[in-house]
């Protein structure tokens, strides 16, 4: 399976490689039909027989996978396609159901040029598998399977609609007033990881012990992950269970966390506080918190609204009054005019809230975020009269 990750490896860098210099010469760059006509030519050639070894499916999936990232490039989604690192998230996926068969009753998968194999499933297959990805991390490999069903337009069970404010000092602060304290797993973990990164950087490279050394750092990092999605996915269960309508600032974390050194000409301030700004927020997942409360929501019949954050933090929720001088500190918010007084995250959680019931009842701009259209059938009643009057 290493030998199957490293052939794709190899044929998206080697596509990657010739891509970049057609670029270079001026040429148009090839198309995915090209590329397996070259992929063809690189397994017939003597330069790497090992390549007839892999599966083509995956060589081909792999292909395909740098048409995406070149588009997502394009699509300004992503930076421009890198070079993959052995040993970074080795995978191959076949495309094709086709290609595999699963047998769950005796926990086996096969897979073309592996035969049967074991497997733990960690969760019951539902549905029509559509493909299977096989990788590997932390030493451990896993399949992922994804599958296909139909499933009944969920009726909401819950009623409430909830606002956030997401922060760094805490996690996420609720419009109700309970907050999620701050996940930071990568801090918690991070003097252990330096001391693991350490012994490693002093170990002959490929020795065993470098081996070893390396594994250890592996096994703390996927720790952390594991750390991180635990506790996004508890939390988000949780609130999609319980409220049919979800409101968060359109923060976007891409150009929050855009590198605070800036470039040769025009370089950024405050650099280190900037870092450390970038760090937490991607330390926290917001945007895999922002993924999973999306999709979560939609599978028990809500909805999440993204709201322009323009203000959050400086209105006044009874007043709505704007003004810097609101904010007394950080944490502390009082209203200039009617002196209404709360903690700032809470206030900005209820703007928030308020917010996305505007934009619910009356289509103010509404983000790309909205997952559905459903948001205004789910919401609250007498929340669009108050806002009503509000108007
Ligand atoms: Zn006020």
């Amino acid at each position: 399976m290493r030998r199957f990750a490293g052939a794709c490896r190899f044929v998206y860098n080697e596509a990657l490689a010739l891509q970049k210099a057609r670029h270079e010469r001026g040429e148009k760059k090839h198309g995915y039909a090209g590329l397996c006509k070259l992929l063809t030519q690189w397994r017939n050639s003597a330069q790497a027989p090992w390549l007839r070894d892999a599966p083509v499916h995956p060589l081909q999936q792999a292909m395909q996978d740098l048409e995406r990232a070149y588009e997502n490039f394009f699509a300004q989604r992503a930076g421009f396609p890198k070079f993959k690192k052995r040993g970074q998230r080795d995978s191959f996926r076949y495309p094709d159901p086709k290609q595999f068969k699963l047998d769950q009753v005796n926990g086996r998968l096969f897979l073309p040029k592996l035969g049967w194999m074991r497997l733990r499933l960690s969760r019951a297959v539902l549905g029509k598998p559509r493909n299977a990805t096989v990788s590997l991390r932390a030493g451990k490999w896993s399949v992922s399977i994804q599958t296909e069903r139909e499933v009944e337009l969920p009726v909401p069970q819950a009623t409430g609609a909830l606002g956030i404010d997401m922060g760094i000092a805490r996690f996420a602060t609720f419009s109700d007033g309970r907050i999620l304290a701050p996940l930071n797993s990568f801090r918690r973990h991070e003097a252990r990881l330096r001391h693991a990164q350490r012994v490693l950087s002093r170990k002959m490279k490929f020795s065993r012990n470098w081996k070893k050394a390396k594994a250890r750092v592996q096994r703390i990092h996927s720790r952390i992950a594991n750390v991180r999605g635990d506790y996004l996915h508890k939390a988000t269960s949780a609130i999609s269970e319980n409220h049919a309508m979800v409101c968060i600032e359109d923060l976007q974390v891409k150009i929050l966390s855009k590198s605070a050194a800036g470039t040769a000409e025009n370089p950024g301030r405050n650099v280190r506080a900037k870092a450390g700004l970038n760090k937490s927020i991607l330390d926290q997942g917001w945007f895999e918190f922002r993924r999973q409360l999306q999709y979560k929501l939609q599978w028990a019949g809500g909805a999440l609204i993204a709201v322009p954050p323009q203000n959050t933090s400086r209105e006044c929720p009874e007043c709505r009054c704007v003004s810097a001088a609101n904010r007394l500190t950080q944490a502390r918010f009082r209203c200039v005019q009617c002196l209404y007084e709360d903690h700032a995250d809470v206030v900005g959680a209820k703007n928030v809230l308020a917010r996305g019931h505007r934009v619910a009842a009356c289509g103010e701009v509404v983000s790309r975020c909205v997952s559905s259209a459903a948001s205004s059938k789910q919401e609250p009643a007498e929340a669009t009269e108050r806002e009503a009057t509000h108007a």
